[in-house]
C-alpha cells in the first residue's frame, strides 16, 4: 500500500471505525492535518467514536456537509503492517474490516484525554464502621500492594457498588488521585543466567536464536514430548528477540496455565511479562495496549486476542500447545490464532515458534512440505521417563452396571495410594451424568431451547444445558409422563466418577477439577497449586487437567473412556483423541518417579488406540495424512462451513436450498457444496441451525468464490449467516 503520508487540514480522508457500517467513512482532516494510521476521534451521529485514518477519502462530496475529524489522539499510529494484517485477516476470514478493528482496539479509555482518569488508593483514616463490603475493598487494595484502581475496576474486583468506594473516600479511608499516564513495564533482562540446557535443547535453542538474529519471517515447529523442555528452549528465542530490542508475544491456550508460566519467565528474565487475557483488569488492558504501541512492553503473554495488539516491533510469536482447539475463536470473528499468528509474523518480518507434543496435522504437514522448519526434542528432561502405556480391555473386565472403574484400574490406583503417590482419573465429561432418563416412559430430558440433552450437575443440584447454559432444578416427576420418582442418571460425568472413587477408596482425598466447579480462574489456580503440593490423593478431571499442569507426585493416569472422542463424524476425531490421550498420559511421571497410563477401551485394536499405545507418533500422522489426502480434506483440501440460523426452520432451509442451487461461483472455482442439512446441533437457544459445507481443492481461490456466491443474499429478518473458514469443530 502506498499512501500519502500527510493530509492537510480540510482534505478528505477515509476513516475506519469499529462501527458495523461496512467500510470506511469520509471526514475532513482536522486542524494541523493528519496522517494515514493516526488514531482519531470522529463525530458519528450524536456520538464521538474511535477511528483510524485509513487513506485518502473519496472526495467529490459537498465539503460544506462533510464533518471534520474531531481530533488526532495521542496514541502511537497504527503501523502499515498492522493495517495490512487487519485487511488480510478480514479478507481471509470474510469478516468486515470494522469488526477486525474492534478486535484490534479492545482496550478501554483509548479516547480519554491523558490524566483524566482517577484512581483510588488506600488512605490513612480507619473507616468508622468496617462492613463486609468495605473490608473487601480495602482487601483488594492491600492484595495489590497499594496499587491504584479506577472506580469501575475496584467495584468489579471487590464486588461492591460505587457507593461503597465513594463512602470510604469521603471518610479518608481511600484517597482519590489523578492517575499517572500508563507507565512502561519493568525491563526484562535476557542476559540473566539461563538453565544449563541439554545437548538436544541447546541445538534447538541455537537454531531458533539463529532465526531470530537473522530477522525476517520464518516458522518453526518445535515438537517435543511433554516435559522435554520446549518452554526452556523457546524462552531462549525470546531472550534473543529481547536482545535485538524487538518485542515477543507468547500465546497460551488457558488462563489457568499462566501462573506457573509467569513465574518461570520471572526466574529467567528477572521480572514478569505483561499479560493479556479476559482476566486482566480494564486499566491494565489499556496499559498493555498502549505500551505495545509505544514499545514500553518487551514481552506479552496472552490468549489468542493478544495477536491484535498494536506491537511496535514484533520479532517473535510463540504459540504454545499449538494444536489446542481453544486457539480457534468460535464466536464473533471466526479466526484461528495460530494461522493468523503466522500471517501477522509474515507481514511483520517476525519468527514464529509453534510448540507442541502433538502437533496439529496442519502444522505437521506444513513441516513435511518444507514450509515450516522442524525441531524435535526426543527425550524428557532429567530422570523423567515417558509413562508406560497399556490398554485395559473393557470387554474382558467385570464392571458392574453404573460403575466405570474396572478391577484392573482399581488395583492400580490402590497400589499408588499405598506408595503415597497420586493417581488421576480422566473423563472428559462435566457434571454428574450426561443423560437423565425416565424409567417409566423412556423419555430423556432435553433442553427446551436446544437440540441437546440436559446434564445433571449434582453439586449444584440442577440440570444444565451445555449448549446454552440454561439450567433448571432436577424435577421430581418426568416432564413427559408425569410419573414421580423414576428419573435416573445414565452414564458417567466426573462428579459421578468422584462418587464411585470415594466409595472404592474411602480413605483417599479426592479432588475434582472441572471448569464449571470454579468461580474464578484464581480459585482454579489455587486448587491446582494445592494438588501439586500433595493436597489430594486422587485427581478426577476433565480435559482441563490435560493441559500443562505439573503434578510431581502423579504417577498413574487412568483414562476412563478412551473411546469417547472416537465416536462421531468429525474429521478431526482421530487427531483429537490422539492428542488428548497423549497429553493426559503425559501428566504421569513428570518428576523422578516413573509414570504409567492405563486406557480403558472397548476397542484396543482400533488404529488410533494402537498408535497411542505403541507411541508411534510419526506412524499415526502419516496414516492420518494419507486418509485426509485421499478424501481431499484439510490440510490437503480446503473447507468452509456456512451456518444459517433462525427461529424459523423453514426459512433457514429455504435459503440454504437457494444457496445450494445457485452455487455457480463455487463450481467455477472448482469447489463443491454439500447440504443444506441440519447442523449436528440442530438448535441452540431456540434458533434452528442449518449447515452447508463447501469443499475446495487446496489451491482454489475459496474466499473470492464464497464472496461472489454470498453477495446476492439478502438475509430475511432474524436470520443469521456465519461463514467459518477452515472450520475446526463441526457443530
Ligand atoms: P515442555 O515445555 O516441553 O513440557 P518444560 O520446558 O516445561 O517442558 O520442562 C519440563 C520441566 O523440566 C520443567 O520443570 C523445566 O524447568 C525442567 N527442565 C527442562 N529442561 C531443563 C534444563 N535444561 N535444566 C533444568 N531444568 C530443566
Ligand atoms: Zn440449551
Amino acid at each position: 500500500m502506498s499512501l500519502p503520508r500527510h493530509f492537510d487540514q480540510g482534505a478528505p480522508v477515509a476513516v475506519l471505525t469499529a462501527q458495523p457500517l461496512g467500510g470506511t467513512l469520509d471526514y475532513l482532516a482536522p486542524e494541523g492535518g493528519c496522517a494515514a494510521g493516526d488514531f482519531v476521534e470522529v463525530p458519528l451521529g450524536p456520538r464521538r467514536v474511535l477511528g483510524v485514518v485509513w487513506g485518502p477519502g473519496e472526495g467529490g462530496f459537498d465539503p460544506g456537509k462533510a464533518r471534520a475529524i474531531a481530533r488526532v489522539l495521542d496514541l502511537a499510529p497504527m503501523r502499515p503492517e498492522m493495517r495490512d494484517f487487519l485487511a488480510r485477516a478480514a479478507a481471509y476470514t470474510l469478516t468486515p474490516l470494522p469488526a477486525m478493528l474492534r478486535l484490534a482496539t479492545r482496550a478501554p479509555g483509548l479516547t480519554d484525554p491523558p490524566g483524566a482518569r482517577h484512581v483510588y488508593r488506600p488512605g490513612t483514616a480507619v473507616p468508622a464502621r468496617l462492613t463486609d463490603a468495605r473490608a473487601r475493598v480495602l482487601g483488594v487494595l492491600r492484595d495489590h500492594g497499594g496499587m491504584g484502581f479506577g472506580l469501575r475496576d475496584l467495584c468489579d474486583l471487590a464486588g461492591v457498588s460505587a457507593g461503597v468506594v465513594k463512602g470510604l473516600a469521603a471518610q479518608g479511608a481511600l484517597i482519590e488521585q489523578a492517575a499517572p499516564r500508563d507507565a512502561p513495564y519493568p525491563r526484562l533482562d535476557p542476559d540473566l543466567p539461563a538453565k544449563a540446557l541439554t545437548g538436544d535443547q541447546r541445538e534447538a535453542a541455537a537454531a531458533l536464536c539463529e532465526g531470530v538474529r537473522a530477522g525476517g519471517y520464518g516458522t518453526t515447529l518445535l515438537r517435543g514430548v511433554t516435559g522435554s523442555g520446549k518452554t526452556e528452549v523457546y524462552l531462549e528465542a525470546v531472550a534473543e528477540c529481547l536482545r535485538k530490542g524487538r518485542q515477543a508475544l507468547v500465546l497460551l491456550p488457558e488462563i489457568a496455565l499462566t501462573a506457573e508460566f509467569l513465574a518461570r519467565v520471572e526466574a529467567r528474565f528477572g521480572t514478569r511479562p505483561a499479560e493479556w487475557h479476559s482476566g486482566v483488569g480494564m486499566a491494565e488492558r489499556r496499559r498493555v495496549w498502549k505500551m505495545a504501541g509505544q514499545g514500553g512492553v518487551q514481552m506479552v503473554v496472552g490468549a489468542r486476542s493478544a495477536l491484535f495488539l498494536p506491537f511496535r516491533d514484533l520479532g517473535l510469536i510463540v504459540v504454545d500447545e499449538e494444536h489446542d482447539g481453544s486457539y480457534k475463536q468460535e464466536e464473533g470473528v471466526l479466526y484461528h490464532a495460530r494461522d493468523m499468528g503466522v500471517l501477522r509474523a509474515s507481514l511483520a518480518g517476525a519468527r514464529v515458534v509453534l510448540a507442541s507434543a502433538t502437533p496439529s496435522l496442519e502444522s505437521w504437514a506444513n513441516a513435511e512440505a518444507g514450509k515450516y522448519a522442524r525441531l524435535d526434542l526426543p527425550a524428557r528432561f532429567g530422570a523423567a521417563a515417558m509413562p508406560e502405556l497399556a490398554a485395559i480391555d473393557l470387554r474382558a473386565e467385570a464392571v458392574p452396571a453404573g460403575r466405570w472403574i474396572s478391577p484392573t484400574l482399581r488395583r492400580a490406583v490402590a497400589g499408588r495410594l499405598e506408595a503415597g503417590e497420586q493417581a488421576m482419573l480422566f473423563l472428559n465429561r462435566r457434571g454428574y451424568a450426561p443423560v437423565t432418563v425416565c424409567r417409566a416412559c423412556g423419555h430423556q430430558i432435553g433442553c427446551e431451547q436446544c437440540d441437546a440433552r440436559m446434564v445433571e450437575h449434582r453439586f449444584q443440584n440442577r440440570l444444565v444445558c451445555h449448549q446454552c447454559g440454561e439450567s433448571a432444578p432436577v424435577p421430581m416427576a418426568c416432564p413427559s409422563c408425569g410419573v414421580e420418582g423414576r428419573l435416573a442418571p445414565v452414564g458417567p460425568g466426573v462428579e459421578r466418577l468422584a462418587e464411585e472413587a470415594a466409595a472404592l477408596f474411602p480413605e483417599a482425598r479426592i479432588a475434582v477439577l472441572s471448569s464449571d466447579l470454579f468461580a474464578s480462574a484464581r480459585a482454579l489456580k489455587e486448587q491446582i497449586a494445592g494438588i501439586a503440593a500433595g493436597g489430594a490423593d486422587i485427581i478426577i478431571g476433565t480435559q482441563l487437567v490435560a493441559k500443562g499442569h505439573n503434578f510431581p507426585l502423579l504417577t498413574l493416569v487412568g483414562v476412563i473412556d478412551a473411546d469417547l472422542g472416537l465416536q462421531g463424524s468429525d474429521l478431526r476425531a482421530a487427531e483429537r483423541t490422539f492428542q488428548l490421550m497423549h497429553q493426559v498420559a503425559g501428566r504421569a511421571g513428570r518428576a523422578e518417579r516413573p509414570g504409567r497410563a492405563l486406557l480403558q477401551t472397548h476397542q484396543p485394536e482400533h488404529p488410533v488406540i494402537r498408535a497411542i499405545l505403541a507411541g508411534d507418533e510419526e506412524g499415526f500422522w502419516r496414516a492420518e495424512a494419507r486418509e485426509r489426502q485421499a478424501a481431499g480434506v484439510p490440510p490437503y483440501g480446503r473447507m468452509a462451513g456456512i451456518i444459517l440460523s433462525s427461529p424459523d426452520m423453514k426459512a433457514a432451509f429455504d435459503l440454504g436450498g437457494w444457496l445450494a442451487r445457485h452455487a455457480g461461483p463455487l463450481r467455477a472455482a472448482g469447489a463443491e457444496v454439500f447440504g443444506p442439512a441440519p447442523a449436528p446441533i440442530a438448535r441452540i437457544r431456540g434458533r434452528h441451525r442449518v449447515r452447508l459445507l463447501v469443499k475446495a481443492p487446496k489451491g482454489a481461490a475459496l474466499q473470492a468464490a464464497l464472496s461472489d456466491w454470498l453477495a446476492p443474499v439478502k438475509l430475511p429478518a432474524r436470520m443469521r449467516l456465519a461463514v467459518d473458514i477452515d472450520p475446526q469443530s463441526f457443530y
